[in-house]
């Protein structure tokens, strides 16, 4: 039987409940589509700051870097907010993304038909809205050097080589190869020199993907036609900072933070998060959604384990769950039939 060695990382605040919650529902379809899970847990952020003085331990680096793919929670907490920069939750992360070499930020945004309403915006705008944003994760001008703070002048440093902006443009082609076959690429290339490499590169790069249509975008732009009219965008793909920026954005199409899983992925052990935080403000309270991790372990599924009918069954089942009106309190507003705690969303999700 095939057995996969799974790291979990549940972190801080609602950490532990929602990764719980995606176990949970892992177990169930592992043994549907025959197939089992080890999993092995390790400490990181807060709660590893408590327990052993860093928010980063080596063995967590090391037991990740030995599994075949990290569920991974929410860290972080005003608890550690005091403590210095070296030695916070949110520096341990980092480290572990540039450790982990995981170039690759992928967050789905899709809407579903039972929350049509839950979005800001219109139903007929969003109905049917399927996006893939695909933001680098560990360079761009978050990590370039030099980068400096003297109190008088400030200054960071937007670097993209052509080998990552060509790593991160493949991984768009071949994403938007099993969906609509259209890829975004977002740019300030009127602008920075920086931008006009990445855009020249994408444009080399799209010769060996034929069957791909590809189109251009600055920035400013893109951030309005999310909001305009999200449903012409399929696979959007863009660095760092841009991508950060567009992906919330990309979000609050969608309606709740609770929904939006993400992968991030690259040449070692990939990662699999909500991409929202560990809201400590909600801990404990029952209320969480726990979709947005469950999602997650269902992207591992598809793309790293290659159990792409274990994948599609939790999704489908998150679908009826919706369909028939289970919410969570996030959702509550929208067309509820039935008002679930965190646990008892994960046990109807199991149930699909
Ligand atoms: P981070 O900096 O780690 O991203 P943040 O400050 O952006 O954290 P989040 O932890 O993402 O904040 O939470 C923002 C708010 O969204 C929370 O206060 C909580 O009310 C809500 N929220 C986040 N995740 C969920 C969830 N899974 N279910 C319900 N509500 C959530
Ligand atoms: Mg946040």
């Amino acid at each position: 039987m095939r057995n996969y060695n799974i790291s979990i990382i549940k972190g801080d605040g609602i950490g532990p409940e929602i990764v719980d919650e995606a176990i949970k529902v892992l177990n169930a379809v592992a043994k549907k589509c025959d197939f089992t899970l080890s999993y092995k847990e390790y400490l990181m952020g807060g709660i590893a700051i408590d327990t052993t003085g860093v928010p980063l331990p080596d063995e967590t680096v090391e037991g990740v870097l030995n599994s075949d793919a990290c569920l991974f929670g929410a860290i972080g907490g005003e608890k550690w907010d005091t403590l210095p920069r070296e030695l916070r939750p949110e520096t341990g992360l980092l480290k572990f993304r540039e450790k982990m070499g995981v170039y690759a930020n992928l967050r789905p945004a899709i809407v579903y038909d039972e929350l049509v309403n839950a979005s800001t915006l219109k139903p007929e705008v969003i109905s049917g809205c399927d996006i893939m944003v695909v933001r680098e994760l560990i360079g761009g001008i978050y990590f370039g050097q030099p980068r400096e703070n003297d109190g008088f002048k400030a200054f960071n440093t937007m670097v993209y080589t052509k080998p990552e902006i060509i790593r991160i443009g493949k991984t768009a082609f071949e994403l938007a190869r099993k969906r609509s076959k259209r890829v975004c690429s977002v740019d300030k290339a009127n602008v920075l020199e920086v931008s006009q490499l990445w855009r020249d590169t994408m444009n080399e790069l799209s010769k060996d993907y034929p069957d791909v249509e590809l189109s251009h975008m600055y920035v400013d732009n893109a951030a309005m036609q999310l909001v305009r009219n999200p449903k012409q965008f399929d696979v959007i793909v863009t660095g760092n900072i841009f991508g950060d920026i567009l992906s919330d954005t990309a979000s609050m199409v969608v309606g709740s933070i609770g929904l939006l899983p993400s992968a991030s992925t690259g040449d070692k052990t990939a990662i699999y998060e909500p991409i929202h935080g560990s809201a400590p403000d909600i801990a404990g309270l029952g209320i969480t959604n726990p979709i947005a991790t469950i999602l997650s372990a269902a992207m591992m599924l598809k793309y790293t384990l290659n159990e792409e009918k274990a994948s599609d069954l939790i999704e489908q089942a998150i679908k009826d769950a919706l369909k028939d009106g289970y919410r969570t309190k996030d959702l509550a507003a929208f067309d509820a039939k039935e008002v679930l705690n965190c646990v008892a969303m994960g046990d109807k999700i199991v149930e699909y």
